[in-house]
């Protein structure tokens, strides 16, 4: 079967980073650490696994930092390779083992791609998993059961939906109501991954909110603050116009494009002040109650720590890696909260304790004609990878937000 390899490798990784600027493919072309190729189909590891033919696999800026070597090296005891990338599918079960439960053949399903120690099946669950925080696993280093890693796709023993089939365990398996389209389920996992990050801290009634970020992960924020109803006002700080439309038609309240409108943006705000330091950008008093920094820059985390009010709370939904010369001071100098947030788990929500998928299908189903499915913006067969990785990269030029892989179309008959 076809399937795109990653295969990272140190002199790769010194090639790409020293020239990659001016040559690309040492990114994604021939020479990089990605390759499509024809593999061995998988065959069911275990009783309890499933095969899964993908229709559509998303590409996350998780694969996209692993293409263009921008993850923390901190992470790498967390994954292993090669392996085949892709962790957000909707797809079909084709085969089942013998004691699986939750699944039969032909259903259709989106995947938890999170290596728990369900998936590892070890027998005495960590803290993490037992408390139902699996993204949080504490065996995602070890080896048991699987190689190292902590997600489908960056683990060499659990390879993931960028090609033709794949297995995964019945306990990563999310049955898709008849309801959701491909294009909707296919945005499961991100979509509960940005619903996680907002009751990692949700906004109170009236509250003034702010999400930074033009990517799948602020559009998936914004999405989470108007399923679950949030009576609070949300400013959506995005660069591009065809971002701002998006983001709109989702319910934003207001779009500020640049740093001027963000600031006026932000002295409507009741109690605010502007003050001009001796030297260095504007400082403030007062501010957003919740801010969400859907991105993880040295700039964007300037910005939440700038513009949240004493007191309030920032969500690191980014991947924030290493970030040179960022002034903390205001951290400290208004008492501020930073919340990390990874995946999704276990929600507490309205008296109720869920996990994040079935909250988050329960509120999809409560909304239908809430216009998510727009956010898939390019569509590509495995083939054009390449092709995919630039739409996805420069997202200015391709007005992309969320680029999938077309996989296998179920409508045309095989
Ligand atoms: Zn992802
Ligand atoms: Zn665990």
């Amino acid at each position: 079967m076809k399937a795109i390899v990653y295969d990272f490798s140190v002199p790769k990784y010194v090639a790409a980073k020293g020239l990659g600027r001016y040559f690309p493919s040492l990114y994604y072309g021939k020479p990089s650490a990605l390759k499509l190729k024809e593999v061995q189909p998988p065959s069911l590891p275990g009783l309890r696994w499933i095969k899964v033919k993908p229709i559509l696999a998303g590409i996350c800026g998780t694969d996209m930092g692993a293409i263009f070597y921008k993850s923390s090296p901190a992470l790498t005891p967390f994954t292993s390779f090669p392996s085949i990338l892709g962790h957000e599918v909707v797809g079909i079960v084709t085969a089942t083992g013998p004691a699986v439960t939750r699944v039969k053949p032909g259903d259709r399903i989106a995947i938890d791609p999170f290596i728990s120690c369900t998936v590892r099946e070890i027998d005495d669950p960590c803290p993490a998993c037992q408390a139902g925080l699996h993204c949080l696993c504490r065996h995602s280093g070890s080896s048991a059961g699987l190689a190292p890693g902590m997600i489908m796709g960056f683990c060499r023993d659990l390879p993931g939906a960028w090609a033709e089939a794949f297995v995964a365990h019945e306990s990563m398996a999310i049955p898709v109501p008849e309801q959701l389209s491909d294009r909707l389920a296919v945005l499961i996992e991100p979509l509960s991954v940005g619903l996680h990050a907002v009751l990692r801290h949700p906004p109170q009634a009236g509250e003034r909110v702010l999400v930074i970020g033009g990517g799948m992960m602020a559009f998936a924020v914004v999405a989470a603050l108007r399923l679950l109803d949030i009576p609070c006002h949300v400013t959506h700080y995005c660069r591009r116009t065809f971002q701002k439309e998006m983001s709109l038609k989702l319910g934003t309240d207001k779009v500020v494009q640049n740093k001027k409108e963000l600031e006026e943006d932000l002295l409507t705000i009741p109690s605010t002040g502007k003050y001009q330091p001796l030297i260095g950008p504007s400082v403030y008093t007062g501010g957003y109650d919740v801010v969400y920094d859907c991105v993880g820059t040295r700039q964007t985390l300037h910005d939440a720590i700038h513009v949240t009010r004493d007191r309030g709370q920032i969500v690191l939904v980014g991947a924030a890696g290493t970030v040179p010369a960022l002034d903390w001071t205001f951290v400290w100098a208004k008492e501020l909260s930073i919340h990390g947030s990874l995946g999704y788990g276990k929600e507490k929500w309205q008296g109720e304790e869920l996990s994040t998928h079935e909250l988050l299908i329960r509120l999809l189903l409560k909304h239908p004609g809430y216009p998510l499915e727009d956010l898939v913006t390019h569509e590509f067969p495995l083939e054009a990878y390449q092709e995919a990785i630039k739409a996805n990269a420069d997202r200015g030029a391709y007005q992309s937000v969320k680029t999938v892989f077309r996989i296998f179309d179920p409508s045309v008959p095989e």
